[in-house]
């Protein structure tokens, strides 16, 4: 038919002025409730939309749907914000889809009073002066990681983006070809190099690179060794990789930066709760690195910032650098960022901390909490505790699992509650129902890990399991 529009056939025509109009459709009484909502003239814009789309359905020989149904739907979504809070019973601690880390309720709490209220943000209370707002975070990381100085910016592409922008734009800089990655979104270290003016100099083989490979590759251009932290995989069997100290005292000899981009930026020790060790950030620190960026929102346990902690003259140059303001990071992350940082230099990072407090639970407290949810569930499904494999996820500790406990709801349990529902309806029953419940499918069952499930939303994981059974 090419471009040219054919005239709408009888049973098209007909269709068409089977449509409401769009006044109404707005005075429909499942519809004029929303005007308190959004308002007449978003209400009056959504209902004409609504029925451009229908008239174009109509005019292509699709299907249209209830225009009523359809609008209504849309404004529930509309006055229903996406980012609520979703109880991820998933097993996977640093949920990228789910957002990361979530924060502990003091730093909760200090994000919220910050963003509700002035704040001072870059002002010294006593003189009264204009003062940094950085230097409360820099004390903080200085205490905790053993550097001079620290910076927050909005995240740790920002951190290695600006790092690599303020010290190697123009020059080169030596990275393990093992090491030149992508982490993940877009995340890819030579495009980053790309970005920031520097030039990538490859160095050593993917599974093998030696100190020597780095001292061959030097030249007058080079500024800076960049060390990347394989976050999200592993390469084992016949490699070698160089001590990081050593790379410093390469670089420090032949007049070069050490930048290490760590990733996931532990200020504790993984290994202790049977995991691999995660290397931290205070080891990079004592072996030399002069700048380590890291994630605030991944081990670190703090909302979504970067960190950079290094020399003192090196972070003020960072600082002063342009793109620093395009990348700072806003008052919430920062007063989310001091409360998590406070909760390590008290020690009580373990107790406080979400993503610590789920690595650290002893298996026996998650399968107490799976007994309690099955008891309260007793009397509507029949349920099965199962071990399970939690993951730190977040691009953190690829392959390492943490021992862990689920409530299993199997096909045909769940069949004899609802007849016809299969696991990946109720599933999608459980995702969409209010609070969000997100678990994973295996072998038939629906898997619920205790692990990542915050104890305080026990209850109401209980509740939206019940009402995800209700027939309908
Ligand atoms: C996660 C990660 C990044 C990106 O950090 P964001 O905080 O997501 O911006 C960069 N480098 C490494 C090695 C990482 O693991």
């Amino acid at each position: 038919m090419g471009d040219e529009k054919s005239a709408p056939t009888r049973v098209e025509q007909q269709r068409l002025r089977a449509l409401p109009s769009v006044s109404s459709l707005i005075q429909h009484p499942a519809i004029a409730p929303y005007a308190r909502e959004v308002g007449a003239r978003s209400l009056t814009r959504l209902a004409q939309l609504v029925l451009e789309e229908a008239r174009q359905a109509i005019l292509a020989g699709r299907a249209t749907g209830d225009v009523v149904a359809v609008l209504q739907r849309r404004l529930q979504k509309l006055s229903q914000p996406r980012l609520r809070s979703v109880i991820n019973a998933t097993g996977v601690i640093i949920h990228t889809n789910l957002g990361r880390a979530p924060v502990s309720d003091e730093a909760a709490r200090a994000m919220a009073e910050v963003a509700g209220r002035y704040t001072a943000l870059e002002i010294e209370l006593e003189s009264g002066r204009r003062g940094g707002r950085m230097s409360e975070l820099s004390q903080l990381l200085s205490l905790l990681t053993g550097a001079e100085a620290g910076l927050v910016v909005n995240n740790n592409a920002a951190a290695v983006l600006l790092v690599l922008s303020t010290f190697c734009a123009g020059r080169a800089v030596l990275v393990s070809r093992s090491q030149a990655v992508e982490i993940g979104g877009g995340f890819r270290i030579p495009d980053v190099l790309r970005q920031s003016g520097a030039r990538l100099v490859e160095v050593g083989t993917t599974n093998r690179t030696y100190v020597r490979d780095y001292a061959e590759a030097i030249s007058d251009d080079t500024a800076a060794i960049l060390s990347v932290h394989w976050s999200n995989f592993r390469i084992i069997g016949f490699t070698v990789q160089p001590e990081l100290g050593e790379l410093a005292e390469l670089a420090h000899a032949r007049g070069l930066l050490l930048i290490e981009d760590l990733g996931s930026g532990a200020l504790l020790d993984t290994a202790a709760y049977g995991l691999a060790h995660e290397p931290t950030v205070q080891e990079a620190i004592a072996a030399g690195a002069d700048l380590v960026c890291f994630s605030g929102d991944k081990l670190l346990g703090g909302p979504q910032a970067g960190i950079i902690v290094g020399r003192r003259e090196l972070i003020e140059q960072v600082e002063r650098h342009p793109l620093a303001r395009a990348l700072r990071a806003d008052k919430t992350a920062l007063a989310g960022t001091a409360v998590t940082l406070r909760h390590y230099l008290r020690g009580e990072a373990i107790d406080k901390i979400p993503v610590w407090r789920m690595i650290a639970t002893p298996l026996a407290a998650l399968e107490a909490r799976c007994q309690t949810w099955q008891s309260a569930l007793r009397d509507l499904v029949e349920t099965e505790i199962v071990a399970t494999d939690a993951t730190v996820g977040g691009g953190s500790l690829p392959g390492e699992t943490l021992p862990s406990r689920a409530l299993a709801l199997g096909a045909e349990a769940i069949a004899e509650v609802v007849p016809g529902l299969t696991v990946e309806e109720l599933a999608r029953r459980l995702r969409t129902g209010q609070p969000p419940v997100v678990g994973r499918v295996e072998a038939d069952r629906l898997l619920l890990d205790a692990r990542t499930v915050l104890p305080e939303q026990d209850e109401a994981l209980v509740e939206a399991l019940r009402r995800s059974l209700a027939i309908s």
